[in-house]
């Protein structure tokens, strides 16, 4: 038997040092900053918004591999849905992470960010790896600038 957790961890690794969409977006019109205390993790998250989708999407930030890879996975994931559509896959990524379960079968199709279903044995780095989807929701809830701290 081949051991699965090895192919998700070159995924993560290989994010995580070479993250996508790791840079500022010129022309975002939405930002937020989020930061996690437990890690020390912090992103800065730009979209641009036409009001109903995510054109692009861009982060900056420093902090751990789960978080880095997370929010560079999370970039490529969401780049073109709607903002309801990219609410629905934080809510599956949220009980993957924290339950280790696949999504419901209503649910969105996680594709890669499933690669995070063995964050669910290590719930300190839960948070690690949902701070740039809390941040990303701030900035499109906010409007504006926003500040997401995951305490
Ligand atoms: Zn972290």
């Amino acid at each position: 038997m081949p051991d699965l957790r090895d192919l998700y961890q070159e995924v993560v690794i290989d994010h995580s040092k070479r993250p996508r969409n790791f840079h500022k977006l010129e022309g975002a019109n939405r930002t937020a900053q989020g930061y996690n205390p437990l890690c020390g993790d912090k992103v800065t998250v730009y979209v641009k918004f036409d009001g109903n989708r995510l054109q692009d999407v861009s982060f900056e930030g420093s902090g751990c591999a789960i978080s880095t890879a997370s929010a560079s996975i999370m970039t490529e994931t969401v780049k073109g849905k709607t903002a309801e559509e990219a609410q629905a896959l934080f809510q599956s990524f949220h009980d993957l992470v924290t339950t280790g379960n696949a999504p419901r079968r209503d649910a969105p199709p996680l594709g890669k960010l499933e690669v995070f279903s063995k964050v669910s044995d290590y719930p300190v780095r839960v948070k690690c790896a949902t701070l740039v989807w809390h941040t990303l929701r701030s900035a499109l809830g906010g409007g504006g600038e926003g500040v997401v701290s995951t305490e």
